[in-house]
């Protein structure tokens, strides 16, 4: 891209997109507008026709993540629905898509359980063996990086100068970092898709998914399968998700900050065997992030150090207000038993230590 905001000037742009337009006594807050029809005496706006077909709060919140991607953006009611509007709107019987062994689990039971019934076939690779993959013949590679849990890193502009030469689409899932740490689109992805449930929203109070894309033609094909499929998110999510989306960066970065905080005590404490995060040398992430992947020496150590750790909460999901952790055994990832995923919050730094030091102290 010739033109690339910097990061920074895209928070600005996004927290201000509605204020620049205001007149003398509107409502600086986005205004929540739940309606499922509209006044049509002449149509001539083809997106304010009916409710499933876009509503003014969706699309303002969709312009505010373009804002933040760079890129024109579509709205879905959960990270799910956008996997599932991506693959209709691209993949036909017969194709091959490539997918990460160690991604998020439910992508990999979706393509399993629903779409091998239509004739698409999948291939899993392991993040860190994806360089060496062979990309023939694969229509789509869906990645994630870090990779989830274990936070192995895949080098997007590599992956996209391949994919460009087998034609490949590349599809990378920025759930975990949000276009404020990484910029998938601008290292040469063709698309991002993202769980909006995580930190994007970050009040644990919402289901949410968005697709980015810079490729019009796939854009349209996107919206035409939200349309009639129906996978439009209500109104109201969708504010709650902008609400969240404004404070994104603040929130990051004491997330970010406390993730730096515990690193030192995790990486020396005798209970922790291995500790999984991402290198902080990465060029393409700002910050390696907010996850921690730690592994104590069984499932019992992993449950003393859960209990200790109160009021950390032992939940599933990360990117959250609170400080988390999650056994992913349980949910059959391929990791040790002991292996907890820490999400780190937006909790006073001395009191998030000391509950981390005694769920470590009681392991
Ligand atoms: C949670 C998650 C999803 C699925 O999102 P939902 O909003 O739960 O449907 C997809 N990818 C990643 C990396 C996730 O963490």
């Amino acid at each position: 891209m010739a033109d690339t905001p910097s990061i920074n000037d895209r928070v600005m742009a996004m927290l201000h997109a509605r204020t620049e337009a205001l007149t003398t006594g509107d409502a600086i807050a986005e205004p929540l507008i739940a309606t499922s029809v509209f006044h049509l005496p002449n149509a001539t706006d083809p997106t304010r026709v009916y409710g499933r077909i876009d509503n003014p709060t969706v699309q303002a919140v969709e312009t505010r993540i373009g804002l933040l991607e760079n890129a024109p953006t579509l709205l879905f009611p959960s990270g799910m629905a956008t996997y599932g509007a991506l693959s209709m709107a691209v993949l036909k019987a017969g194709d091959a898509i490539l997918l990460l062994s160690d991604g998020y689990y439910a992508a990999r039971a979706m393509y399993d359980s629903i779409f091998a019934d239509f004739d698409i076939h999948m291939r899993l690779v392991a993040a860190r063996d994806i360089a060496e993959a062979p990309l023939d013949g694969v229509k789509m590679v869906l990645i994630e990086t870090p990779s989830n849990p274990t936070l192995d890193l895949v080098d997007i502009a590599t992956l996209a100068g391949r994919c460009r030469k087998t034609g490949s689409l590349l599809v990378v899932d920025n759930t975990v970092c949000t276009p404020l740490l990484q910029q998938p689109l601008d290292l040469g992805a063709d698309v991002v898709i993202s769980s909006d449930t995580k930190a994007m929203s970050g009040h644990s109070d919402v289901l949410m998914g968005h697709i980015s894309s810079r490729d019009e033609a796939l854009m349209e094909r996107v919206q035409n399968v939200r349309n009639l499929m129906g996978a439009i998110p209500g109104p109201f999510e969708a504010w709650l998700l902008l609400r969240g989306l404004e404070t994104l960066e603040l929130r990051l970065s004491r997330m970010c900050a406390n993730a730096d905080a515990v690193l030192p005590i995790l990486r020396t404490h005798a209970a922790v065997k291995t500790l999984h995060y991402p290198a902080s040398n990465s060029a393409q992430m700002a910050h390696p992030g907010f996850l921690i992947g730690v592994t104590f020496a069984d499932t019992a150590a992993a449950g003393r150090f859960i209990d200790g750790a109160a009021p950390l909460i032992p939940a599933t999901s990360f990117g959250g207000l609170h400080s988390s952790a999650d056994r992913r055994a349980r949910w059959g990832d391929d990791v040790e038993d002991g292996f907890l995923r820490l999400s780190l919050g937006c909790e006073p730094e001395a009191q998030l230590l000391a509950a981390l030091t005694r769920g470590l102290d009681a392991v």
